[in-house]
């Protein structure tokens, strides 16, 4: 399905839940969201493989599984098996924080998932442990090694980049991807919840490049099928990649083929936008599919062309980035 500015919309990301075992200082207040949601107002699995459904008459083909933390919602693996047989669906991803991974990984896979992005802010033991604020980085690591011999492949590893906090880290990481087959992702710190962004932590994908470039080498361009937003380069003789994912200083509005299902049922055009359609109201009004249908239409066409200024208040945890 096209949308107003010609993109072609095939890609759905799924919150499944409001929960996170992490409290990364980014997303999260200390104390958790105030105000999770009851477990009534979430979605159920039934509900979302109904809306994927009627998406796939529409042109959605692609899905990603987030959060919260998509690996504490119960019944995750049944429900990544039953979607992974609805006709249509090609392909499947799931970003998780990792902590559960090791003991999720090969189930996963075996449902029919067949990739993970792991988020992943900084290798060190006690800066992971400052920014999750919980989080043993050990567990992440282990789930890593665990879904790569699996086969949920390839590996993506995002990173947040945040000046003061982790930036220390941008040449380690760029380092690490000539050791491993992983595509280490640095990401934009977006202004997205009520939370922890400010103007003097963020830095722009152009500054990362230069400080790889000035310490650890040349990077060159490689086109990476289905690449989503990012820009993909290698490090000579590197056995991975490294990613840009720039939504504060590159136009990747352009390309962008998505709508997202928050955990309470809402569907919102863009990440950029507090406009969200409640679908769950709809659905549990006994509405029919062609009434499902449209209002799914009407979401692709309110996707606007590109972001705006005003900073969305849902926090990402709620959205699933
Ligand atoms: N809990 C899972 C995780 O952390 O991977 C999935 C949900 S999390 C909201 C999805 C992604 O959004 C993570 O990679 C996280 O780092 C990223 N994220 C959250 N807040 C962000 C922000 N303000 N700017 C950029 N990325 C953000
Ligand atoms: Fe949880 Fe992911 Fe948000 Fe961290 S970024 S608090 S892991 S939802």
């Amino acid at each position: 399905m096209k949308d107003k500015f010609d993109r072609n919309i095939n890609y759905l990301r799924i919150s499944v839940t409001d929960r996170c075992n992490l409290r990364c200082i980014y997303c999260m207040p200390e104390e958790g969201i105030s105000k999770l949601l009851p477990h009534s107002e979430i979605l159920s699995y039934e509900e979302i493989l109904k809306i994927v459904e009627i998406g796939v008459d529409l042109g959605i083909t692609n899905i990603r599984i987030t959060g919260g933390e998509p690996l504490l919602r119960k019944g995750i693996v049944s429900f990544i098996e039953r979607l992974a047989k609805t006709e249509g669906i090609k392909d499947i991803g799931m970003t998780t924080n990792g902590i559960l991974l090791k003991k999720f990984a090969k189930a996963l896979y075996t449902a029919g998932l067949k990739r993970v992005n792991i988020s992943l802010d900084s290798l060190d033991k006690d800066k992971f442990r400052t920014i999750t604020r919980v989080g043993s980085i050990d567990e992440v690591l282990e789930g890593i090694e665990e879904a790569d011999k699996v086969g949920l492949k390839p590996i993506k590893i995002n990173v947040v980049v945040m000046r003061g906090i982790n930036d220390d880290e941008i040449e380690r990481f760029a380092f690490w991807s000539k050791e491993v087959e992983y595509q280490i992702r640095f990401i934009e710190f977006m202004p997205i919840g009520p939370n922890a962004w400010k103007r003097e932590l963020f830095i722009s994908k152009d500054e990362i490049k230069e400080r790889i470039e000035k310490k650890v080498g040349r990077l060159i361009p490689v086109q990476v099928k289905k690449s989503g937003p990012a820009e993909y380069f290698m490090l000579e003789g590197a056995k991975g990649l490294l990613g840009f994912i720039s939504p504060l200083t590159t136009h990747i509005c352009v390309r962008c083929n998505r709508l997202r299902l928050t955990a309470e049922g809402k569907l919102r055009p863009c990440l950029f936008s507090d406009k969200e359609l409640d679908l769950k109201k709809l659905l549990r009004s006994k509405a029919s599919r062609e009434q499902i249908r449209d209002m799914i239409l009407r979401t692709i066409h309110l996707k606007p062309q590109g972001m705006s200024d005003s900073q969305p208040l849902r926090p990402m945890s709620t959205i699933g980035g």
